[in-house]
């Protein structure tokens, strides 16, 4: 497959990176370990462990929405995070009533997690959903509905970042909270110099002999350039309308990726 990434223009950015997710779909978790080294499996258990889902939640008068949060897992494709919210909620606050929707533009990823899911407690069971949605509009979910809305290695392939940060204040509650995971900016010149090499030579390596497909792989990488700084994607949060408590962001890793969260008021 060749996507032609260089010089694409925004109107067709979208049905490109539909290609390269529906290309990856089912070598995306091996892929994810050898380009990780493994670490992002550390990431994903630090990102949910910091968020507690599951814990006691403020009452809130004329809430319909239930017992447990109610959470959106966006680009949750293959259901890693969700599935590691539940058993969190489940395994350490002893909640069985927490439910994730995952919600994801592309069938191909859903159709990976739907898959994976009938592994786990929660396959057909009312605490886990899947959604085909684009996180730029999201009309089938209501507004002041979601407790935690999560976002991890997805934003960053979205076109319309903003549009996407403003529909998460819009369907979360008052009090909810944004947490978002992406890969960031290195804050050493050494050590960056070290994982440039290692994301724009090794990565697109690794994906053409792995998965057959060192185009998928090489928008990957330059994705991750273009996205913002940690203090510019915190300044996109607050402009959607969120307080962004402490510095915003945590760095993962020296910045190799990096967790910012934003809590509606
Ligand atoms: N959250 C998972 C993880 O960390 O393993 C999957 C992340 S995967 C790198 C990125 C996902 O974003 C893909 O499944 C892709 O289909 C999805 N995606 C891209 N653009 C999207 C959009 N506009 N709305 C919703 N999902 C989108």
């Amino acid at each position: 497959t060749h996507f032609g990434f260089t010089n694409v223009p925004e109107s067709q950015k979208e049905s490109l990176v539909g290609a390269v997710f529906s290309s990856v779909a089912s070598s995306y978790d091996t892929m994810n370990d050898l380009m990780s080294l493994g670490i992002h499996r550390l990431w994903k258990d630090h990102f949910v462990r910091t968020l507690n889902p599951g814990s006691l939640l403020p009452r809130r008068e004329n809430d319909t929405t239930g017992k447990g949060w109610n959470i959106l897992d966006i680009a949750g494709g293959t259901g890693d995070i969700a599935f590691r919210m539940l058993d969190h909620a489940t395994n350490i606050n002893n909640d069985y009533e927490t439910r994730v929707t995952i919600a994801d533009i592309n069938a191909d990823m859903l159709a990976e997690g739907k898959k994976r899911s009938v592994q786990t407690p929660y396959y057909n069971t009312q605490r886990l959903s899947f959604t085909e949605a684009n996180a730029e509009s999201m009309p089938s979910v209501p507004d002041n509905s979601v407790d935690l809305y999560t976002v991890v290695f997805g934003i960053r392939n979205f076109t319309d970042k903003q549009a996407a940060l403003n529909e998460a204040f819009r369907v979360l509650k008052p009090g909810g909270v944004f947490a978002c995971m992406e890969f960031s900016k290195v804050d050493s010149s050494l050590f960056n110099a070290v994982y440039k090499r290692w994301s724009f030579s090794a990565i697109p390596l690794i994906g053409q002999i792995v998965a057959g497909d060192r185009d998928s792989y090489q928008y990957l990488v330059e994705s991750i350039e273009k996205f913002p700084s940690q203090e510019e994607f915190r300044a996109m949060i607050q402009k959607a309308g969120f307080l962004t408590p402490g510095t915003g962001y945590e760095n993962l890793t020296g910045g190799i990726a990096a967790i910012h969260k934003g809590v509606k008021p």
